[in-house]
């Protein structure tokens, strides 16, 4: 007997009218679970109890929205294991990189935690005597959140921990394809001591759930990560109610590996981030930028890594690649393998659908050669494991192919050259920077997003997201 897991408004747990199932991208016969699905009344409702708690919430005190997120970094720290698996299970990463999420999850809990007890502003001198100015921070009110599948518990940790920890009751709806983290991270919020209307889950889809919330004026700002389609709707729709709004829409990230690169890092680097987590990252190196003189001994090795990856079930230890996450994502990613070899790209290796024991969305993971940046497959986010390599002559090519793109979230390079490292830093159009790094893999203590196509307004992560979730005060007092 398969439980279905409700929605939480105004601190209820409410079953409604229909559900949808979470189906394990490994093993199609395994549901995991049923997940109420709310309604458009529901949305308004969670709305409606979210304004109805803002004041309480906003004076509830340091201390008290310390412990909840201590709580909860706490439990979701002792559950990794369970949590871990569970998300491997419903989004189909391996079972390490599922464990390292969740523990990500309960490090950004507790980050948060911290920044409680360190909430400050500024007092400054009036340009007028006997005058005081004070700078504070208050909570910006009800805040929208919606999460993709990705990052089934780190990204849902990482808006809705710093909301809690400035004062703002939340609204969220995550991804239909992964309620059931989502909902294991509410339910110990809400046992944690969340107030009701407070924190509240609305699981269904974007087109009626995320729509609602877009919809509603009462909802003071949307913290969005998705697709940048989404992203635009959620653009008009907050420019429209005039409210604060964020958005982390994805890459087509860069690295570049020059011809003094240690071989053995570049490789790894190149395979960790374009293939691990089955290539579903927005970070994920899509483009490998390389110049001729490593090119081939490049390809070659990393073909050979390629080969020798394990594709497989996400729950099976000896897995390095989990299945891709359903069947709509699977097609695309195939559908791009084929528009790369229309478009004249040399498939190198993989890219093909796999059988495995079990019914699930296996592929091995591609990597194209002799690609062209303009190429569809350059400049479109697949969003699966499938990887391009760029030939280019030198360093100030690869730069410039490496900023040749409409998005900036995170661009890297392999070399062992000082000089070009801090060049390559100081003019690489991202909002992060990787050196003898993997583009994906980021700390959860430091700002997180992009420039151009791929992020807007203040970053997220570390001391940073107060910029979104506070809003200034300035007062004079004449004493
Ligand atoms: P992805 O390709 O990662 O699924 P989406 O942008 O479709 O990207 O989904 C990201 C999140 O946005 C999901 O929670 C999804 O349900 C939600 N979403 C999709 N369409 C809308 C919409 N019209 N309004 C609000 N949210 C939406």
């Amino acid at each position: 007997m398969v439980e279905t897991r409700p929605n939480l408004i105004d601190g209820q747990w409410l079953a409604g009218a229909q559900s949808a199932a979470n189906i394990n991208p490994s093993d199609t016969e395994d549901t995991i679970g049923h997940y109420a699905t709310a309604t458009r009344d529901d949305v308004e409702a969670a709305v409606s109890a979210a304004c109805a708690a803002a004041d309480d919430w906003a004076r509830s005190g340091i201390q008290a929205r310390h412990d909840i997120l201590r709580a909860a970094s706490d439990e979701i720290m002792a559950r990794r294991e369970e949590i871990g698996r569970l998300l491997s299970r419903e989004e189909g990463k391996t079972l390490a990189e599922g464990i390292g999420e969740t523990v990500r999850a309960a490090q950004i809990f507790n980050f948060f935690a911290g920044e409680t007890l360190r909430l400050a502003g500024e007092r400054l001198d009036s340009v007028r005597p006997g005058v005081d100015v004070e700078i504070s921070r208050e909570p910006i009110g009800v805040v929208g959140i919606i999460t993709p599948w990705n990052f089934p518990i780190a990204i849902p940790a990482w808006k809705i921990a710093p909301a809690i920890c400035y004062g703002n009751p939340v609204v969220f709806k995550p991804a239909e394809l992964v309620p059931g983290c989502a909902w294991v991270v509410v339910d110990i919020l809400h046992r944690a001591g969340m107030p009701a209307g407070t924190l509240n889950l609305v699981n269904g889809p974007g087109s009626v759930v995320g729509q609602a919330m877009l919809d509603d004026p009462r909802i003071n700002a949307i913290t969005f990560t998705g697709s940048q389609a989404t992203g635009e709707r959620v653009a008009q729709a907050s420019v429209r109610h005039m409210r604060k709004f964020q958005l982390e829409m994805g890459g087509k990230n860069p690295l570049v590996v020059l011809d003094d690169a240690d071989i053995d890092v570049a490789v790894d680097c190149a395979v960790q981030g374009a293939f691990f987590s089955t290539g579903q990252r927005c970070t994920a190196s899509s483009r490998l930028v390389v110049s001729e003189g490593i090119h081939s001994r490049f390809v070659e090795a990393c073909a050979s890594r390629i080969r020798d990856l394990l594709v497989g079930d996400a729950l099976d230890s000896r897995t390095q690649i989990g299945p891709v996450v359903d069947e709509t994502q699977l097609q695309q990613d195939l559908d791009y393998v084929e528009i790369g070899r229309r478009e004249g790209a040399t498939l190198r290796i993989g890219g093909e659908r796999l059988k495995r024991d079990k019914n699930g969305f296996y592929m091995q993971p591609a990597l194209f050669t002799d690609t062209r940046n303009d190429m569809r497959i350059n400049t479109e986010e697949v969003f699966g494991p499938v990887a391009s390599v760029i030939r280019v002559r030198n360093y100030e090519e690869a730069l410039s192919v490496a900023n040749d793109t409409p998005f900036g979230l995170s661009s890297g390079i392999c070399t062992q050259s000082l000089k070009l490292a801090t060049h390559f830093k100081r003019n690489a159009q991202a909002g992060m920077v990787m050196v003898n790094l993997p583009t994906a893999g980021v700390d959860y203590h430091v700002p997180f997003g992009g420039t151009k196509g791929s992020s807007y307004g203040p970053r997220e992560q570390g001391r940073y997201a107060a910029e979104f979730h506070t809003t200034v005060k300035t007062a004079y007092t004449s004493a």
